[in-house]
């Protein structure tokens, strides 16, 4: 299989064009852990602009931000679509961070790609297997969410469908699955990092904000991520979360992404 161990021994290195580091391109599966961080929804420009601003300075690259949303409600924010992308192209402008966002079907996959450096797929559209083809005809980076019951293989298996379409640049997500437990979202499965790591040559970033849905937990749940190994993170931050249109309870604010950020940079130094 394409995305197995044995088929690529080498680590697979997917690098993203990204103007504020001095390189002008990010490796995600290298040595550094890279910092993606941003709103969960794009709302207003002032709430993006002063996200990205805040976390560009404490060091993050990668601005996250939801334009096209999935909702378990049909009556939640949605996002603002071709609109919400426009203000993420302004951001990059801006800041010079690469933009990370997600793509819901194939029909916007086009459009997504002029504006994203990186496509997500959701959790709920890990086995869309349609979208799956689309993405893998492009040449994008494409952040493959766990499907929220999904086992390792299923995982692996929907990549291979990116991969099998010519397009190599596929980094797994780890974003919590869903188990009995009530008391966080999600729970956060920590094995994944080394356990991906034997299985495939593929690039694993953690998302502890999907993955607990507890802004007091996204602190510990990114340490230990580093501390087995993810690639990156992939933060949701907010300058108002009680005031988020979606997502607030698991969004940091700015103060706590500041203190955060050390933490994690002396885990990464330590392993
Ligand atoms: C998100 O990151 O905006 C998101 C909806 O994540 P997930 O697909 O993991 O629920």
């Amino acid at each position: 299989k394409l995305a197995s161990r044995e088929f690529h021994p080498e680590d697979t290195i997917v690098d993203v064009p990204t103007a504020c580091v001095s390189e002008g391109v990010v490796h995600i599966g290298g040595n550094a852990v890279i910092m993606m961080a941003g709103p969960c929804t794009v709302e207003t420009e002032k709430q993006l602009m002063t996200t990205a601003e805040a976390v560009r300075k404490e060091g993050a690259v990668i601005l996250r931000g939801g334009a096209f949303k999935p909702s378990t409600s049909p009556y939640g924010f949605r996002g603002l679509g071709e609109d919400g992308l426009k203000l993420l192209a302004k951001a990059r402008a801006t800041f010079g961070m690469a933009v990370i966002t997600e793509v819901m079907t194939p029909t916007d996959v086009p459009l997504v790609c002029e504006y994203a450096d990186i496509l997500q797929i959701g959790t709920r559209n890990m086995q869309n297997y349609m979208l799956l083809d689309a993405v893998g005809r492009t040449q994008k980076p494409v952040v493959l969410k766990r499907g929220m019951s999904a086992t390792f293989e299923e995982w692996l298996l929907a990549a291979e469908y990116v991969l099998s379409q010519g397009n190599p640049n596929v980094i797994l997500c780890e974003r919590g699955i869903r188990t009995f437990e009530k008391a966080t979202r999600n729970t956060m499965d920590i094995s994944a990092f080394p356990l991906i790591e034997r299985l495939s040559h593929l690039p694993i970033i953690s998302d502890p904000s999907q993955g607990t849905g507890r802004r007091d937990l996204v602190g510990p749940m990114s340490l230990a991520s580093i501390a087995a190994g993810t690639d990156a993170l992939l933060i949701e931050v907010h300058p108002n979360p009680d005031e988020a249109l979606k997502d607030g309870a698991q969004s940091l604010t700015l103060d706590q992404f500041q203190s955060l950020m050390p933490e994690a940079q002396a885990v990464a130094r330590a392993v």
